[in-house]
């Protein structure tokens, strides 16, 4: 687009626009019979201890296969229906089956296991949301302590002062909230005395450079101290590397999370990842989904 003339311009940047928003309405469109559809499935990954390597928790992550669009990734389908305001049935979908997953969990090999979810701003501002959370680890004989909701620092500006109260009431359930994307967002230190949290995730972006930027290498060591001295759990997102996961190790980084470790599985493949890593086999990439 370089060096068009100014019309010339203003005719892309509007054809990029209608190509965005055509794109918007078709996935939009396809959303709207997913969930009766079936069309959603859970993806699970790998948090582990830092210091041990054991399997702490894992992070469920959405997969939608649309019947007429194909595989469509988290992130060009979750900020359409964030715009509808569909990501409240969606999200609510995503809370049973996890915990319905959880449940199953119990009884076998895995036993007591945590799940990590991801919380749109939409859902925590529904009056029901606590009570729908409290009915989902009841049905499924949890204990609050199997579920840690995951937001992003947007949730917390959107709506200041009624987040807290609900995120007050999690906490006083026993539920865990997570910090997702640290880092990236805005990123005010307020938040992290404001809100009831317990657990930060330093975002990919800069567990990524670690390696070889010191800019990067000082930052994450900062993210960590800081988070340690206010009483925050640690979890580096994306580590790809050994090199990597070693160096987050060292600055005292309590979990790893990434690709090194294990790609999302779907969770009839949990229990056998699970055991390998317990028998001590290298973290393998399983086939990706
Ligand atoms: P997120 O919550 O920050 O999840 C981490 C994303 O990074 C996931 O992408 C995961 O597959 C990917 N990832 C994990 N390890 C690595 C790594 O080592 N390297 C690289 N390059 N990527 C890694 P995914 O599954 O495509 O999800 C993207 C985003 O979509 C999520 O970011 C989250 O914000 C959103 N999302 C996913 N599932 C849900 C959901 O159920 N509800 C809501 N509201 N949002 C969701
Ligand atoms: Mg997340
Ligand atoms: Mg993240
Ligand atoms: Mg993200």
């Amino acid at each position: 687009v370089a060096k068009k003339s100014g019309r010339g311009e203003l005719r892309f940047f509007n054809d990029a626009m209608n190509a965005a928003a055509k794109d918007a309405l078709v996935i939009d469109g396809a959303l709207r019979g997913a969930i009766a559809g079936q069309e959603f499935r859970l993806v699970y990954q790998a948090i582990t201890s830092a210091a041990s390597g054991a399997m702490t928790k894992v992070e469920a992550l959405l997969r939608w296969h649309s019947a007429t669009l194909g595989n469509v990734a988290p992130d060009r389908f979750i900020p359409v229906a964030e715009d509808s305001g569909m990501i409240v049935e969606i999200g609510s979908w995503v809370l049973n089956e996890a915990c319905r997953q959880l449940g199953v969990w119990k009884t076998g090999a895995l036993g007591e296991l945590t799940v990590s979810i991801n919380v749109s701003a939409w859902q925590l501002a529904d009056p029901a949301f606590v009570g729908l959370v409290q009915q989902a680890l009841e049905r499924n004989g949890l204990a609050p302590r199997q579920l840690e909701l995951e937001l992003t620092e947007r949730v917390l500006i959107d709506n200041g002062s009624q987040v807290q109260s609900v995120l007050a009431q999690l906490r006083g359930m026993g539920v865990g909230i997570s910090l997702d994307d640290f880092g990236t967002g805005y990123s005010s230190l307020s938040y992290l005395t404001r809100f009831h949290l317990n657990t930060l995730k330093i975002d990919r972006a800069f567990v990524m450079d670690i390696e070889h930027s010191e800019r990067s290498n000082n930052l994450v060591h900062a993210i960590i101290a800081m988070g340690q001295s206010l009483g925050l759990q640690l979890v580096a997102e994306g580590v790809e590397t050994a090199g990597q996961a070693s160096i987050l190790r060292q600055l005292g980084c309590h979990h790893l999370q990434g690709y090194h470790i294990s790609l999302p599985i779907p969770a009839d493949e949990l229990p056998g990842f699970a055991s390998r890593l317990k028998a001590g086999a290298l973290p393998q990439l399983a086939a990706s989904v």
